[in-house]
């Protein structure tokens, strides 16, 4: 029986192509040495990709109790779990630790305080890195810039001295490493270079005072080519590892640790959807299909670009569409004044490049329901 519509559709195959490339990359640089890729977990929760790539030898970075609930639960070590977020509450922070957790990513001195207390309330030592503000700006979306002194993430530059002062005081923390995530969907490795600019800069100061870090992780961002999904299935991972093995100076021992999400799963999902209505507006013709914001937030919310492509009838005559959903937002909308072949009721519909923010932004507004996966081997 045919699958009801609308779904995520992931492949399995180019999944596991897109980890091998990424480890290829890793060896194909020595100068980054044993580099370890954390999966950012927020990108894609489903247990049969969180599987595939916990097995695949990856870590987790996790951003809720949740979050480590399901890397444990899909096979991640524990060891292998950091933990960010501005805001871990008490009860997210005990559990952490209680899993034993590699490492906490911790955004301000006031967490530092609490991850302390709480730990020595147990008897435990919480490792620790700081996640530093570098200020350093990527060339992508407003909304997902997350390296300028203006957001809300990290310890600020300026901070920094008080922060390690205080990480080496508590009883309850050690001092494990450097944090640090720019953005999201980055194409110029120049904004990477910039990144290791500051953290050579950082390292310095560390050096001076004697501080030695085991771990210095750079975070995600490697944006993928939501254009030509099918031309570049899998992202330039020897650029993005080239630039940090070029640029970084990293100490004797020390192991570079990243977070990358969209860039593991991103072209290795689509959302598969069907036509219900093709209505012809007074200006122009929209295509009516049964997934909606709800289900791939990313356009309402981004203005973000998908492909999308009619796979019932892909060599008829191409006609100019707006391809809408049908939740009662104008927001709900993932293409205007695009071109598809020509469009009939009950045609499948397929939106690419959907792997990453679309099943784990999925919400249940209008009271839909959370629609289902298939995985293919
Ligand atoms: C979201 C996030 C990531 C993953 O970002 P991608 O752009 O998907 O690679 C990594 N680290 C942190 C701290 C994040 O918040």
């Amino acid at each position: 029986m045919e699958r009801p519509t609308p779904y995520y559709s992931y492949d399995g195959k180019l999944l596991r192509q897109t980890l091998d490339a990424a480890k290829e990359a890793i060896k194909s640089h020595p100068a980054v040495g044993q580099a370890h890729i954390h999966f950012a977990i927020k990108a894609n929760n489903n247990p049969m990709v969180l599987k595939t790539i916990a097995s695949a030898g990856l870590g987790a970075d996790c951003v809720s109790g949740g979050e480590i609930r399901q890397a444990l639960d899909a096979g991640f070590k524990a060891c292998d779990i950091a933990y960010a977020g501005v805001g871990k509450t008490d009860a997210e922070i005990k559990m952490a630790l209680e899993a034993g957790i590699g490492c906490f990513n911790v955004e301000s001195v006031e967490e530092l305080e609490i991850i302390s207390e709480i730990s020595a309330g147990m008897g435990l030592v919480a490792p620790v890195a700081l996640r530093i503000n570098p200020n350093v700006g990527a060339h992508t979306h407003a909304n997902i810039t997350t390296g300028l002194a203006e957001n809300k993430f990290g310890i600020n530059l300026e901070k920094v001295p008080e922060a390690v002062e205080k990480a080496k005081s508590l009883p309850g923390i050690k001092l494990k490493g450097m944090h640090f995530h720019i953005g999201s969907q980055i194409l110029e490795m120049d904004d990477f270079k910039a990144l290791c600019n500051r953290i050579n800069e950082l390292q310095e100061w560390f050096r001076r005072h004697g501080v030695k870090l085991e771990t210095i992780n750079v975070g995600g961002g490697l944006g993928i080519d939501y254009e030509h999904p099918h031309k570049h299935p899998v992202p330039d991972f020897n650029a993005y590892f080239g630039t940090f093995a070029k640029h970084l100076k990293l100490e004797a021992g020390q192991e570079l640790h990243c977070e990358l999400g969209r860039a593991i799963v991103g072209q290795c999902g689509s959302l598969i959807t069907r036509c219900i209505y093709v209505k012809n507006g007074t200006f122009k013709k929209f295509v009516i299909v049964d997934a909606g914001m709800n289900d791939l937030i990313r356009p309402a919310l981004y203005h973000a670009f998908h492909l999308i492509e009619n796979v019932s009838n892909p060599d008829a005559e191409q006609c100019l569409y707006d391809v809408v959903g049908p939740i009662c937002e104008s927001s709900d909308c993932f293409a205007k004044g695009i071109y598809l072949p020509e469009t009939r009721r009950g045609d499948i519909i397929a939106i690419r490049s959907a792997g990453a923010y679309g099943e784990s932004m999925a919400s249940t507004y209008n009271s839909r329901t959370l629609i289902e996966s298939e995985f293919i081997l």
